[in-house]
Parts: C-alpha cells; structure tokens; sequence
C-alpha cells in the first residue's frame, strides 16, 4: 500500500499551511491534478538558471534546454512503452491529440460514406474533431452504446464495426463513469475488421500502467495536467509508419527541413508536428513528472486508487438518496460521478466548497452521456495517489450536510 502520507508531503498544495482555515479536500483530481515539488522544481530550474530555445542556438544554454527537453520525450516513450522517442509528439493537451489525428491522418484516409466509430461515453474532445472530419468529408459518425451501469454493450459490436469503419476512437476510462473499458478486445475487434484505433487515456495514463505496445493501439493521446504534470503539455502517440505518411497537422518554424518560397519539406518526426516554439518549461516538467509517478509505481497507484474507489463508493451508498452512476467499484477506476435526489448538482458543490471540499459539477465534458442518463448534470468526486479515506469521510458528512440544509 502507498504511504499516502509520503506522498502528500510531496504537494504543496496539500499542506495545512496553504488551506488554514477549513483544510482542502481537493476531489477533481480528474480534471486536473495537483503537482508535486519535483515538477515544479524542474520548471523553475529551466526558468531561472538555463531558459533557452530548443533546436536552434548553438549555445550551451540553448543546448542544455534541447537536452532536457528531448529526454522528457525518451522518458515519456519509456513510460508507455513506446518502441521509439519519435513516436511521441508533444501537443498541448489530449484535445489537440485528437484534432492532429482527425485532421491529418482523417483528412487523408477518410472519404464520403467512411464511417468513424466512437462511443456513447466520449469526452467532447473524442467526439467533436470527428465530427468536423465527418462534416468535411461526408462520412458518417457511429456510436458504440452503454447499458444502465454506464458498461459498453457490445451486443451489436459487429454491425458497428464493419469493413466500413475506418477508425474507432474510444476512452479508455470514462471520465464520468469511471468505467475501464476492455481495450485490447476492442483493439483486436478493430483490427479484425481493418480499422485504425486512437484511445483516450487522459484518464487512464494518470492511474494504471499503460504499454502501447501491449494495447497494440495506432495512436493514444493525453495530457500532462491530469498527470500531476503542468497543464500547456500533452503527447498524441502514433505508430511510426503511420505518422511518417501523414501529413503535418500545422506550419512553421521547426517543422520543416527546407522552406523556399515555391515549397517546403518536412523535419523528421517527431518534430514534423511540433511547428513553432514548443511548451518548453512544460515539456521538462512532464519529464520530472513521469520520473515522480514511476518513483511511485503505476501499479501502485492504481492498486490504491482501486481501494479507495472501493472505500469511497461504500461510503457513499450511506448517504440517502444518493446515487453514484457507472459500474460497481471493481469495474471502476477513482470517479464517482452521482445525483443526490433532485438537488442541482452546482448547489451540492457549492456547499461542499463551503467546507472545503473541491468537487465538480456539470456535464464534464459529456454531454452526450448525461442526456443518455436524463441529466442535465452530475456532481463528480475523482481521486488520485494523495486522496486519503479521511478526505471520503469528509466529503460524506459534507453531503450528509447538504441533505440537512435542504431539509432531505
Ligand atoms: N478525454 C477525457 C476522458 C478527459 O477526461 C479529458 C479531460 N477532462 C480529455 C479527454 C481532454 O483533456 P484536455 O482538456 O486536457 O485536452
């Protein structure tokens, strides 16, 4: 078992000594997590003693931070298994994995009456850069459903996934339900068919080891800031022959190999995808932070992670009229996502705020799910490696509260 109370002492923000007067309990670590001291060290050394551009001065500055900078990418490789650092492209955030694949690789392979598979439980970021594809090519978006404990239901997987999909995009965890889909066979279900596969693992990189080579995946993406990594930094992994015959995403300065006024060349990946001045301080501190989680130990933290989403959903059946939605613990990573009777979901947050307790409410992002749900929205807990029992009780008697203010 982690030694969370280790762990916390890693994050500043944690401390008494930042929160005096009611202590944080901070629960949407799925929107965006806190950073330890190492990332945000490795930031600052950057800033203050060797900032520089990369891949361009002939200076040791200039050089130091090239160094630092392309090791992040090795060890950002190492950590997903990648077979080779240029399989890695730096992109702000897992959004932008997803726009770079639909525009540069859809607008290649993708044609009128192609279909793109995805899921009923994506966050917007997995459905909209599909639906401009679609729009711009007239091919058609399909959706993999999900039953009333928020599971995919395969049942008709094969009428979906035909000879006519040429992708399918799919989460890995849903950020709402917390469901760990079965990736691998729906890989191999894809593949069957000769379909391409993305995955969304921004909420799957953070909490569970992940080997892409494993998966067997054509691309994943997700972001630094839900990794305890600094936001303005993300990675869309792609296999090396499919991004060698893709075409750049955007242009400009280091992108290119020769630029003449008539025409210009593409740079090696990975930095074909890379145009301009990338998020250099960001960049390294995603590299610190790789180093921190694997300090840690993935399968560590999802282990603990599987506990507390155990604990915290057996401490929430307690609360009267609430519901959590999604499947039981054991099918779940550290989201719950849930209603309490009638109460608008922004009301319960912001009484819990009152005491300190940070969740989220709204639509997460998925809205397509909730209408599915007949919810406008939800109000969402989420846990990470720092989350302790204590802080799940807290939000307990905090929604035991709530119940009372609202004379439930
Ligand atoms: N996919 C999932 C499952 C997410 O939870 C999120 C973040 N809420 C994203 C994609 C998008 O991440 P970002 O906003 O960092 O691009």
């Amino acid at each position: 078992m982690l030694d969370v109370a280790k762990i916390r002492a890693d994050f500043p923000i944690l401390t008494v000594e930042s929160y005096p007067d009611v202590p944080l309990v901070f629960l949407d670590s799925a929107a965006s997590s806190q950073k330890p001291t190492a990332v945000l060290e490795a930031m600052d050394t950057y800033l203050r003693t060797y900032n520089a551009n990369v891949h361009r001065g002939i200076y040791r500055l200039s050089e130091d931070a090239t160094n630092a900078y392309e090791a992040a990418r090795a060890k950002v490789a190492r950590f997903i298994n990648a077979q080779d650092a240029a399989e890695v492209i730096f992109v702000r955030n897992a959004t932008e994995g997803f726009n770079l694949v639909a525009y540069s690789w859809g607008e290649a392979n993708i044609s009128a009456g192609d279909e793109i598979l995805l899921t009923e439980m994506e966050h917007h970021a997995n459905i909209v850069p599909w639906q401009l594809l679609a729009q711009r090519k007239g091919a058609v978006v399909r959706y993999v459903p999900f039953d009333e404990n928020g599971v995919l239901d395969l049942s008709n997987l094969a009428e979906l996934l035909t000879e006519r999909t040429k992708i399918f995009s799919f989460t890995a965890v849903s950020n709402v339900f917390g469901t760990i889909n079965p990736v691998k066979q729906l890989i191999a279900a894809a593949k069957a068919v000769g379909a391409m596969t993305m995955i969304d693992a921004a909420q799957a990189v953070p909490h569970m080891p992940i080997d892409v080579q494993d998966f067997d995946c054509d691309f994943l993406a997700f972001s630094g800031h839900k990794m305890c990594g600094p936001t303005g930094i993300g990675v869309l992994y792609g296999k090396r022959e499919l991004l060698e015959a893709m075409p750049p995403f955007m242009g400009g300065g280091d992108m290119i190999r020769r630029v003449t006024l008539e025409k210009s060349t593409w740079n090696d990946l990975p930095w074909k995808f890379e145009a301009g001045t990338p998020s250099i301080a960001e960049g390294i501190g995603l590299g610190a932070t790789v180093d921190y989680l694997t300090h840690v130990g993935m399968a560590e933290i999802h282990a603990y992670e599987q506990y507390l989403t155990h604990y915290a959903l057996e401490a929430l059946s307690e609360v009267p009229g609430l519901k959590v939605w999604g499947p039981p613990a054991s099918q779940k990573a550290g989201v719950a996502a849930f209603t309490l009777e009638k109460l608008h979901p922004h009301d319960i947050a912001e009484l819990l705020d009152k005491d300190g307790i940070a969740v989220r409410a709204g639509h997460h992002c998925a809205m397509p799910l909730h209408k599915k749900l007949g919810l406008a929205a939800t109000t969402r807990a989420s846990f990470y490696l720092y989350t302790t029992p204590a802080e799940i009780d807290r939000l307990v008697e905090g929604l035991h509260r709530v119940r009372q203010i609202f004379r439930l």
